[in-house]
């Protein structure tokens, strides 16, 4: 199986494994835990905050910010694509009564200054308060220029908001830019890691920011169900992975742009590639046809909403190249030989 749906599906390997069977555990509840304590203290240190919470997933980690920023009745602007809008289940309405406010984002991924200043609400009875701004690094694959993360930072500190990134995939933007993480997380007042995804480990994200940020958003984790105890065998997986796969994530974005180049070859109309992400845009009738061929030779690729190849640890270029050669034979057995 070649599976570029996303880089979720990387599973641990036989060195994180070890280290996870070897790691010490406590209760974290009681903030007992060494593993968790350490992979924290790591966290807080590459980002240059103070503190750092360790997550069962980044969905939570992303609501306890927003929760932990905005009261009942607040407000946060984020892009109309954003995770933390679109694709966590409405989560801060629902459970923070939180309002979100979005802006279209620009073609590069930022947000722009302009459209957030005319929706951020007067100080009126009429209005939602609005409180955060949050942006994603990377956005659907897009490291957001450094100029724009200091000034849109600046621009949160003249309009006394707080600024939230959402950095699932903020390492592939720190190896993009040749930034350590520290070098993107100073214009933020708070950021989430994922460290399931490229980083490769089983589970896990990171919330970073001052002390009493992440103090409020410890109270909220509980709250949300995400207190954990023994969690040390999963911090083991996420020191191994800060340890051992963010460098290597230059590797999967070079795989990316290797994929992209191929596809152009064959004719496949590539709409963006940027770090280990790729889109492309298929003629309609293509899509099942192609789905259920690369079905068959065991490949999976996104379908929906867009068609989206992802690049991780698991997908070296030999297993790229076998679906370069899978994608060459179904073109060739289309009745008109061609990629239409
Ligand atoms: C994956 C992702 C998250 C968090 O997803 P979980 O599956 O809940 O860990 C948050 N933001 C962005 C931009 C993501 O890509």
């Amino acid at each position: 199986m070649i599976d570029l749906r996303s880089d979720t599906v990387t599973r641990p390997g036989t060195e994180m494994l070890r280290k996870m069977m070897s790691a010490p555990t406590g209760d974290d509840v009681y903030g007992d835990d060494p593993s968790v304590n350490a992979l924290q203290e790591k966290a807080a240190a590459l980002s240059g905050k103070q503190a750092a919470l360790f997550f069962p997933s980044g969905t939570q980690a992303n609501l306890a910010a927003l929760l932990s920023h905005c009261q009942r009745g607040d407000e946060y602007i984020a892009g109309q694509q954003a995770h933390n809008y679109k694709y966590e289940a409405g989560g801060a309405a629902v459970l923070g009564s939180i309002q979100p406010q979005p802006v279209t984002a620009c073609e590069d991924g930022t947000l722009p200054l302009d459209e957030i200043r005319q929706a951020i609400k007067p100080r009126d009875i009429h209005f939602a308060r609005t409180r955060l701004i949050s942006i994603e690094n990377t956005h659907q694959g897009k490291a957001l220029p450094l100029p724009w993360l200091k000034e849109v930072y600046d621009f949160s500190r003249q309009q006394q908001l707080a600024l939230h990134i959402d950095g699932a995939r903020i390492f592939n933007a720190a190896v993009a830019t040749g930034q350590p993480l520290e070098g993107l997380s100073r214009y933020c007042d708070s950021l989430s890691i994922c460290l399931s995804k490229g980083l490769a480990a089983p589970v896990g994200s990171l919330l970073c920011g001052s002390h009493e940020f992440i103090e409020e958003a410890c109270r909220w984790r509980k709250m949300t169900g995400g207190g954990m105890r023994q969690a040390g065998i999963l911090a083991a997986a996420g020191i191994y992975a800060l340890d051992h796969n963010i460098d290597r994530l230059a590797e999967d974005h070079d795989n990316a742009c290797w994929l992209a180049q191929q596809l152009t070859e064959l004719g496949v109309e590539v709409e963006s590639q940027h770090t280990n992400m790729l889109f492309i845009r298929l003629p309609e009738s293509m899509v099942l046809p192609l789905q259920q061929w690369m079905d068959q030779h065991a490949i999976r690729i996104s379908f929906s909403p867009r068609t989206r190849l992802v690049t991780h640890i698991e997908t070296r270029r030999e297993a790229l190249q076998q679906v370069i050669s899978a994608w060459k034979a179904f073109l060739r057995q289309l009745p008109d030989g061609s990629a239409g």
